[in-house]
Parts: C-alpha cells; sequence; structure tokens
C-alpha cells in the first residue's frame, strides 16, 4: 500500500476551515481553499483531514456548493462533451481550457480572502486539470501544452465544448519545372478570389501553384480543409526550381487524419502535377519550422540566359568586376506595387560565364538572399547600380532565368 501521505496545516490553516466549514462548499471546492497544502493529497482528501482536525462532520462530495454548483461533480459529463466533439478528428494530444462565469471567478476568489487562507488554488485550473486527467483515461490520448493536435475550450455557462484542430505541418523541398506556375495560390486581383469574368469564375488569375499542386495529395489524405504555404524565399513564375530544390512548409488545416506516410506522399507529388513539380525530404515539422523557413536568408544561385550584343572579352571583365561587389537596388518597378519603394545593398558573390553565341549568352550567378537578378542584368531603368547592361554599356535582356541551389544548408 501506498503510504499516507503527512498533513500539518498550521493553525492559521485550521482556523480558516473552521470559517470556511459554514459556508455550504462541496469538498472538492472546500479542500481546494487549502490546495498548495499538503503534498500528494486530492481536495477532498484535503477537506476530510481538516474537518477531522475540526472534529466536524466532512463536506459532501457532490451536492449542492456555493462556489461550483457542482461542476466537479459533473466533470465526467464534459469528458463525454470533449469526446463528442473530436469526432471525426484524429488526435493523439490535447489541451483543455474552460471558460467560466466571471461573477463566479470572483465569488471564489472573496470566499478566499474572507475566511483567511493563502494556500487556495483557483477552481478554474482545479477544474481543467481534473477534465483533462479524466480526458486522458477516457481517450488514451495524452494531455498538456506540448505541440497539441486538438485545444478544447468547456464554455461552462453555455455548456458547450469548442474545439481548435491545430495545423499538421509538414516541411521539404521542392523543384519546379514549369515557367508558368506562382508558388502560392494567386487570388484574381479583380474580383479578389470570388469568381469574375475576367478569372472565368476560378477567382485565381493562375490556374494552379506549386502549394496546390504539391498540397493536393496532402489535403486528400488528411481531410484538410485547405493549405498554407511557406517558402523560403520565391521564384518568379516563370523562373525554374532546379537543383536540390527550395525549403518550404506545408502547413494542412483542419485535417481529420495525421498518421499519414508523408514521404511517400512527397513521392507521389511529381506524378500527379503531371512533372511539374516534385517534393524531396519530406519529414513531418512543427509550428516553430514555419518561422525558421520564413527568417532563413540564404545566398542563391542562378543559371540566366541574357540576350545582347557583346565581346566575350568585355562580358568576363565585367563579371570579374561584379563579383564580390555592392549593388544598390531600389525596389524593382514590377514589385513597387507590393513592396515598400526604398535603395537595398546587396552582393554579387559570384558571377561566370558559362558559353555565348551571337546575340545572347549565358551565366551562372551566386548572390546574396533578396538580389533581384533580373534587375542586376538589365538595369531596370537605372533603379539599379550598377547594373551588367550598365558595365557593358549596351541594353540587355533576361531571356530565362533558373535558380539552381538555395545555399540553406550551408550557414547552419
Ligand atoms: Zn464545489
Ligand atoms: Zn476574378
Amino acid at each position: 500500500m501506498a503510504e499516507v501521505p503527512t498533513f500539518d496545516p498550521p493553525p492559521s490553516a485550521v482556523a480558516a476551515a473552521e470559517a470556511a466549514l459554514p459556508r455550504g462548499l462541496c469538498a472538492e471546492c472546500f479542500g481546494r481553499l487549502f490546495g498548495r497544502l499538503g503534498h500528494g493529497l486530492t481536495n477532498p482528501e484535503r477537506a476530510e483531514r481538516l474537518a477531522e482536525r475540526l472534529g466536524r462532520p466532512r463536506p459532501a462530495l457532490g451536492g449542492p456548493c456555493s462556489v461550483c454548483g457542482g461542476l466537479f461533480e459533473r466533470a465526467p459529463v464534459w469528458t463525454e462533451r470533449i469526446v463528442r466533439a473530436a469526432d471525426g478528428f484524429e488526435w493523439h494530444r490535447f489541451t483543455c481550457g474552460s471558460r467560466w462565469d466571471p461573477e463566479l471567478l470572483a465569488r471564489e476568489e472573496a470566499l478566499g480572502i474572507e475566511i483567511g487562507t493563502e494556500w487556495a488554488e483557483s477552481a478554474r485550473s482545479a477544474f481543467n486539470r481534473e477534465l483533462g486527467k479524466l480526458v486522458e483515461a477516457r481517450t488514451g490520448a495524452s494531455g498538456g501544452t506540448d505541440r497539441p493536435d486538438l485545444v478544447f475550450l468547456a464554455d461552462l455557462p453555455v455548456g458547450r465544448v469548442e474545439v481548435t484542430v491545430l495545423p499538421l505541418y509538414v516541411r521539404g523541398r521542392y523543384r519546379k519545372l514549369d515557367r508558368t506556375l506562382p508558388q502560392t495560390r494567386w487570388p484574381c486581383r479583380r474580383c479578389r478570389g470570388r469568381g469574375c469574368t475576367a478569372c472565368g469564375g476560378t477567382g485565381k488569375t493562375y490556374p494552379t501553384s506549386v502549394e496546390e499542386l504539391l498540397g493536393a495529395p496532402f489535403v486528400t489524405a488528411t481531410g484538410a480543409e485547405g493549405t498554407r504555404f511557406h517558402g523560403m524565399g520565391r521564384e518568379d513564375i516563370d523562373a525554374r526550381m532546379l537543383g536540390d530544390g527550395r525549403p518550404f512548409v506545408l502547413e494542412l488545416l483542419r485535417p481529420r487524419r495525421r498518421s499519414v506516410d508523408v514521404a511517400a506522399l512527397g513521392a507521389s507529388v511529381a506524378g500527379s502535377s503531371g512533372g511539374r513539380v516534385e517534393a524531396l525530404a519530406l519529414v513531418a515539422a512543427d509550428a516553430a519550422e514555419v518561422v525558421r523557413v520564413k527568417e532563413a536568408a540564404p545566398e542563391k544561385s542562378y543559371r540566366v540566359g541574357v540576350l545582347g550584343e557583346a565581346p566575350v572579352a568585355k562580358v568576363n571583365e565585367a563579371l570579374e568586376l561584379a563579383a564580390g561587389r555592392a549593388i544598390a537596388q531600389r525596389t524593382p518597378a514590377r514589385v513597387a506595387h507590393r513592396r515598400s519603394d526604398r535603395v537595398r545593398t546587396r552582393r554579387i558573390v559570384a558571377a561566370r560565364l558559362v558559353d555565348a553565341t551571337a546575340g545572347r549568352f549565358t551565366l551562372d550567378l551566386r548572390t546574396e538572399a533578396g538580389t533581384y537578378v533580373k534587375e542586376w542584368v538589365e538595369g531596370d531603368g537605372g533603379r539599379t547600380d550598377p547594373s551588367l547592361a550598365q558595365l557593358l554599356g549596351t541594353p540587355l535582356k533576361v531571356e530565362y532565368l533558373d535558380v539552381l541551389e538555395i545555399h540553406d544548408t550551408e550557414v547552419r
């Protein structure tokens, strides 16, 4: 048998207990007034020991109570409400909270002050804890604040449980092999997603996106209601993303199923997207990964096809001059509608001529995060200074652009 915990309340606690006895409290609420005394005891056990000490009958376990109105007795009813609210969702971890009538909480606090206890625990935190224990016992899920799948809020005055379904996170890298795909869903500018004649009723400027093609098998497998996509930066719609791909986190909103084979779903993206998108290195993630992906600022490597007349020797000379040097880039005209207009200093880390024929040449570049590559080549009407066109003294046009590598693993 377990050792009986000792309980040796100070005289001031015994006096407070005496003052509390005629207040019509249930054993749970009575004992909770002394919740921080007597380690290892339940509140009804505390109530029993104090009543014994005073030589008085112990407070009833359930029944009418001037503080909780019998709420603690009804905790199993709330447990069933929680189980019903979670119906249809796969969940393994949860958090329990409750919404109280503020008057009731104030009444409890005033009572504690009146009888002179300094050891009281609030009804709310005690109820949340007891409810959590019951839900654990009933379902086998584990309670606590560590990455819950579901968050329950027992709305006590209303008599209803609200459930928040937390997203499922998947991280990985994507390759984009198509020059017509935006990274994320792009709502139609005219109708803002409602559907109009300009977008053919789709509500979208582009029929699909990396987010949608990559997310589709995951949405099907998890029964999620939608997605949010977080890329480590983004390439232009007409740029391919090659090499080892770009890191991303896919958030699946309100998923019904969580135990899915993330790697197999990732492998299916190449086929289901018709070869337009590939997903690599997929693993389960958490909300913290979103921040990591959004805050990273890795260098990037590009291959750029350039149209323009320039002798090879002059191009090599200009690239040598540019490599390792800072450039001033004013927000490009083409993104000025969505970014603040300012001048940023960026660096071309390395630049190399790959090949050249009459009227066109190919470059490999490595740049700092946030460099506008097209603008550096073309000059953007003088908004990038110096630009390659300026160094060569001839107009240039970017024919195509591919991202070859995101150098995020090198900075970790
Ligand atoms: Zn009570
Ligand atoms: Zn529209």
